[in-house]
């Protein structure tokens, strides 16, 4: 689907300067990107050649840890940082596998709030819900009507927090908000996390970040010591830790094709006791 560049007045779409959401589009091969977008992208493809194989290996890491959540008995998905709808979602992969499923999503972007209809085409069994909302503010995410009416937080909730905390600055608390959302899930609910990082290609993921900065959108990317952090407390599930492409990999052995360096991010699921 395309948007009409010319008919986005009624929200703020910022068409003039580039948005994370829209340049992940753009990685992904989507079609919901504009000028700056592209233009923004292309010079982090400049200087990062490998950022289309990190975003599809991270869209990946998001089946695999879904399907697996799904197939462990998980029956309510929380996922923030949802991204521009990019078949099959979430709540696709999840209700194939799971048709209760429950699915919520939410993402501070209005780009995505505009696509968020294809969000909502659930299974009759199963629920979704889409809320516009910002992860900075963990409880506003938790109190919005559509996570309280979709899901219930005294029952187990996989949280998915995406290719989204390199967004999320250590001023703006990031450890701090993922605590409070693990504080309010209940015991077996899950955390589901990948997270750039420059370990891999520290000059590269230096210039990724300048690139972002001079776009105006802030990135802190994070060693895999400050990722660990984010599980604190909670018991990793097998393998732990590891470059998303890595991640219980189809057929059990990652993709010959893809460094560590093409990734450049870590990627974990760990359970709440
Ligand atoms: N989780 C998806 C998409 C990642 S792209 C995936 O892994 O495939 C990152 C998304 O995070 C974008 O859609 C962007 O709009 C969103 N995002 C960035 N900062 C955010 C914030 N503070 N609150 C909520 N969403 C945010």
């Amino acid at each position: 689907m395309t948007v009409d560049e010319t008919d986005q007045t009624e929200v703020n779409l910022e068409l003039h300067r580039a948005h994370s959401a829209r340049m992940y589009d753009y990685y992904l091969g989507g079609t919901t990107n504009f000028a700056a977008d592209r233009e923004a992208a292309g010079q982090v493809i400049a200087v990062f050649p490998w950022a289309e194989t990190a975003a599809r290996v991270n869209r990946g890491f998001v089946h695999r840890s879904t399907r697996m959540l799904a197939a462990a008995g998980l029956r309510q998905f929380l996922d923030v940082g949802t991204g521009i709808p990019t078949s099959p979602n979430l709540h696709e992969v999840a209700q194939r596998i799971a048709p209760d499923a429950r699915v919520v999503y939410a993402d501070n972007d209005p780009i995505v709030l505009a696509h968020a209809q294809a969000l909502l085409r659930s299974t009759a069994q199963g629920r979704t819900a889409y809320v516009q909302a910002d992860v900075t503010d963990p409880d506003s995410v938790l109190a919005a009507p559509g996570v309280r009416e979709t899901i219930d937080l005294a029952q187990p909730v996989a949280l998915s927090l995406n290719a989204l905390l390199h967004f999320v600055p250590d001023e703006r608390d990031a450890h701090g908000l993922v605590e409070r959302f693990k504080a309010a899930l209940a015991p077996g609910s899950a955390l589901v996390l990948s997270h750039g990082s420059r370990d891999f290609a520290p000059a590269e993921a230096e210039r990724i970040t300048q690139v972002y900065a001079a776009a105006g959108t802030a990135v802190q990317m994070r060693t895999r010591e400050e990722i660990a952090r984010f599980f604190e407390g909670w018991e990793p599930v097998e393998p732990g830790l590891v470059a998303t492409h890595r991640w219980r990999p189809e057929g059990g052995s990652p993709d010959p094709g893809v460094a560590d360096a093409h990734a450049s991010a870590y990627a974990a699921v760990a359970r709440k006791p």
